[in-house]
């Protein structure tokens, strides 16, 4: 054994002990004729001290070691005379008596400290040391325990969990596929799973009853703070469950996991219609921890020669609490902030409701104060407000409002990530339009089951189905989604469809669901939490990168493997792949 303790364990009950400890030297502070040396392990920061007059060839040996050097060393805890109250092994020290070096190091490229000096990219590329830092392990922790209590809470209700394959066809979630071309079957492709979706369906025909599993997931899409091409779902499926069964049991883990990670007791989920969501935040996916909730104003707004609004299908606002003192530069940063073009709109207006009573705004040209007050009343405004305007084509003016409306929450503190709200979003309607190519898409995915009673609308009316699908959110970010599977053939045929399908195509990629749905499927339903979000919003980080041992940078590479990489001729003569002349190998 190279330790007999670790950095992290001794205390001032130990002292007097002999211990051996190894790891990391993170830190060397020499003082008159002492030496101090912090030494790391994954558990913690121990103390060692070196003195020159008791043992100066030791302490000599001690001053040669460099930063990131694997040492043992051997010595007897004592008390220390000056103590570090912000570490735990803070109050004792070791009194070295020999050491040993393991390892030299080469002096690493950023300092492996909590506020370290590496900037992301070369973090990236060493993320070996990276590692080596607490607050990135921590999260690492932090992903373990919640991957073990999700195991923990589902093995307790009977689910088991069951291995898909990697290597499979198209699984249709709505992104690109990632393809893997396959050498025995010249010219043909595997797809890596968007997500089992498709096996987890056939394990219920299979009489599986409830299966999870903690599954990578590939989606091949433009990546952002809470994407990464591989990804990790915590995926389940339950045999003869309505929606609410299905609620109840993932409800139950997130409270679960609330209570066993952070100590703290969540209560049940207030749920919304997807309708409402849109139409009170504008979006599928509300943070809730403050209101200022949309409202419409257009019937009040029309009439008054405003072209703006009386063009718009569509004008709404919200009301900034307590801002009518915001000068006109903040104003105009909003104004920049909603013209910016990943938000889109064309301007911004404005009602100040001034502490006096009095209201102004950047149309008092066509409005009176009385109307401003009756806009204000709608909103719910005191003196002393901002109310902020929005007008044009309904869905998009909401979504434009509701970015206003998360940057207003953020400017005026209300998103505190130690705050928790939950909330499901239910009643998704089951199609969605592509109005270019005129076409219904899945807005989940071709399996999901409409509403039974919404099923005569498929024929007459498909935009005004909905479905039995539902969304957990979390502070405004999509934990997860699942969804009441179809479970008749007929229905899922007529499903295919709609969506367009040939019944050739359909038969060909999804011929085998269709068939085993003869079989005697059970009704049956399920749902997939994203584990890196959930780590993210249990850490409070902002981006799912920080949980990902290895994650990939926005341009979906590995900076550390440099992958993806090029292949040799030979590796792809065997494919039988030929590249266009640009990308060759070379
Ligand atoms: N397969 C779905 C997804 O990845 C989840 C589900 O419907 O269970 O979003």
């Amino acid at each position: 054994m190279y330790r007999n303790s670790t950095c992290g364990k001794l205390r001032l009950a130990d002292v007097n002990k002999e211990v051996t400890l190894a790891g990391w030297v993170s830190k060397i502070r020499k003082m008159g004729g002492m030496t101090f040396i912090d030494l790391r392990d994954r558990y913690g920061i121990t103390q060692l001290s070196f003195n020159q007059e008791v043992n100066s060839v030791l302490c000599e040996q001690a001053n040669k070691l460099g930063r990131e050097w694997v040492i043992q060393v051997t010595g007897t805890v004592k008390e220390r005379t000056s103590k570090n109250p912000h570490i735990p092994t803070g109050d004792i020290e070791i009194i070295t008596s020999k050491l040993t070096v393991l390892n030299p190091s080469k002096t690493p490229p950023f300092t492996i400290e909590a506020d370290t000096d590496g900037g992301d990219e070369l973090r990236m590329k060493y993320r070996y040391l990276d590692l080596r830092r607490n607050v990135v392990r921590q999260n690492l922790e932090l992903r373990h325990r919640m991957a073990f209590e999700t195991r923990r809470y589902l093995d307790e209700r009977e689910f088991l969990e069951v291995e898909t394959p990697i290597l499979i066809g198209s699984t249709p979630e709505g992104a690109r596929d990632f393809i893997v071309p396959s050498r025995m079957n010249p010219g043909e492709f595997y797809a890596l799973p968007q997500s089992p979706q498709l096996f987890k369906q056939l394990l219920m025909v299979s009489g599986f009853d409830r299966y999870f599993q903690i599954v990578k997931c590939f989606r091949d899409e433009d990546l952002r703070a809470d994407r990464q091409p591989e990804f990790t779902q915590i995926d389940c499926e339950m045999s003869f469950v309505e929606q609410e069964d299905v609620l109840h049991t993932f409800e139950g883990l997130t409270k679960h996991l609330f209570k066993a990670i952070k100590g703290i007791d969540i209560s049940d989920f207030p749920r919304i219609s997807y309708a409402d969501a849109m139409k009170q935040y504008g979006s599928d996916k509300p943070d809730t921890r403050f209101g200022m909730k949309l409202k419409e104003l257009k019937e009040l707004t029309t009439g008054h020669d405003f072209v703006v609004f009386d063009s718009a299908e569509y004008v709404g606002a919200i009301c900034a609490t307590g801002c009518a003192s915001y000068t006109r530069k903040e104003v105009d940063q909003l104004t920049d902030f909603v013209k910016r073009p990943q938000i889109g709109a064309k301007g911004l207006i404005y009602v100040r409701y001034n502490e006096d009573g009095s209201l102004k705004s950047s149309v008092d040209k066509f409005y009176s104060e009385e109307d401003l007050k009756e806009w204000a009343e709608r909103c719910n405004a005191k003196p002393g407000d901002l109310l902020l305007i929005l007008a044009g084509e309904p869905e998009k003016t909401q979504k434009q409002l509701c970015e206003l409306r998360l940057e207003m929450g953020s400017r005026l503190g209300l998103r505190d990530k130690d705050t928790y709200k939950c909330l499901w979003v239910v009643d998704f309607p089951l199609l969605e339009k592509d109005e270019e190519l005129d076409r219904f898409f899945a807005k989940h995915h071709p399996f999901t089951s409409p509403k039974p009673e919404d099923i005569p609308l498929l024929d007459t009316d498909p935009g005004a189905v909905r479905a039995n699908a539902y969304d957990l959110v979390i502070n405004g970010v999509e934990i997860g989604g699942g969804s009441i599977r179809i479970h008749d053939s007929g229905l899922q045929k007529r499903m295919f469809s709609v969506l367009g399908f040939t019944e050739e195509r359909a038969q060909e990629q999804f011929g085998f669901l269709m068939n085993a749905f003869q079989y005697g499927a059970p009704p049956h339903g399920g749902i997939a939490f994203g584990l890196d979000r959930f780590v993210s919003i249990f850490a409070g980080l902002d981006s799912i990168r920080d949980c990902i041992a290895f994650p990939k940078n926005n341009a979906g590479r590995d900076v550390m493997i440099d992958a993806p990489s090029k292949v040799e001729q030979e590796q792809l003569d065997e494919l039988g792949i030929q590249l266009k002349p640009q990308e060759k190998n070379q």
